[in-house]
């Protein structure tokens, strides 16, 4: 009698113990909001779940990646607690965590910064046939400045104001999605689209690889220096015309731009936040080489550009590395 009551007493402790281990291994995951699958943010979101799903057993965490519409789509997301993570734009971090532009009147207090990925350059894409050299020449066009979720639809307003184009007067504007303006650019239902990337990418390569002949327009040195001492977010920028064979440019083209970031919520916990940051920055040499955006990556330039406060689970890893 007393054996069966050892019997029964270690069966329930071995039952405990297996119910625990399980409790404790179950895998958390989390979702990463990119933008369109032809764009940087897209790889960039499939590069950074490659380095924490490799250590999968480690951390019981697994990362998905999710094409959306974009940063302002990914910010509101995250801070509806769709998503767990983002790529965003600096400058949409920036206004979402202040209050400003989409966000006007409505801070996003628990915005989290991660860490600072590639630059981005606003990038302005148009037939030759429509013959747009500057921005002025867009007047009376069909100009693609980007679906409300996007990015690039803040720096096309932001543009055209500074260049004193009113968008709803002065343009046949589309608001539509940045994977679908190369092939509309292509069939002539567009004569230009704005599109705030990394380069080399899908989308551009797509529109520039077509029939139908295209140029990216320089924006006038005045116009980026009026936005750059407007806002504190954009910088000057070159988008290299060597990475697109068959582009009408034969020199760089001047530009302004963006850095794209990876962002959080201050309601994840730190420990997944930690893993993340920790994995990326430990296989800094394997991730830089998984997209050509990557190219002039540096562990200190993934710290710079970030609008809204560190994570407390990415910066312990910054202070454990001797980074911060
Ligand atoms: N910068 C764009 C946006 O925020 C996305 C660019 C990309 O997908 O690489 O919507």
């Amino acid at each position: 009698d007393r054996m069966k009551k050892l019997m029964i007493f270690l069966l329930a402790a071995c039952f405990v113990i297996v119910s625990m281990a399980d409790v404790f291994a179950a895998t958390q995951y989390v979702t990463i909001g990119t933008g369109g699958v032809t764009g940087v943010y897209y790889p960039t979101g499939g590069a950074i779940s490659k380095m924490v799903n490799a250590k999968r057993k480690e951390y019981n965490l697994r990362a998905t990646v999710e094409s959306t519409g974009g940063s302002v789509f990914n910010v509101n997301a995250i801070m509806a607690g769709d998503l767990e993570f983002g790529v965003v734009q600096s400058d949409r971090q920036y206004q979402a965590f202040n209050g400003t532009a989409d966000w006007e009147g409505k801070p996003q207090k628990k915005l989290r910064a991660v860490f600072s990925i590639h630059p981005e350059s606003v990038t302005l894409v148009a037939a030759v046939d429509a013959g747009i050299n500057g921005v002025a020449d867009l007047k009376g066009k069909r100009v693609n400045i980007g679906n409300p979720g996007s990015g690039q639809r803040g720096n096309a307003l932001d543009l055209l104001e500074a260049a004193g184009i009113n968008y709803e007067a002065d343009l046949k504007a589309e608001g539509i999605k940045a994977a679908e303006s190369a092939g509309m650019l292509q069939d002539d239902r567009i004569d230009a689209f704005f599109y705030t990337v990394g380069h080399p990418n899908g989308s551009v390569k797509e529109a520039v690889a077509g029939t139908r002949q295209v140029n990216f327009v320089p924006i006038d040195k005045a116009i980026v220096d009026k936005l750059v001492g407007q806002f504190p977010y954009y910088a000057p920028s070159v988008i290299p015309v060597g990475m697109y064979p068959g582009v009408a440019n034969k020199a760089d083209v001047p530009s302004f731009g963006v850095k794209a970031t990876f962002v959080t919520s201050a309601d994840i916990p730190d420990n997944v936040v930690y893993a993340i940051t920790k994995e990326v920055f430990e296989n800094f040499d394997n991730f830089k080489k998984l997209h050509p955006a990557y190219s002039t990556l540096t562990k200190e330039s993934m710290l710079q550009g970030m609008r809204a406060p560190i994570h407390p689970g990415a910066m312990k890893y910054y202070k454990e590395a001797g980074l911060k």
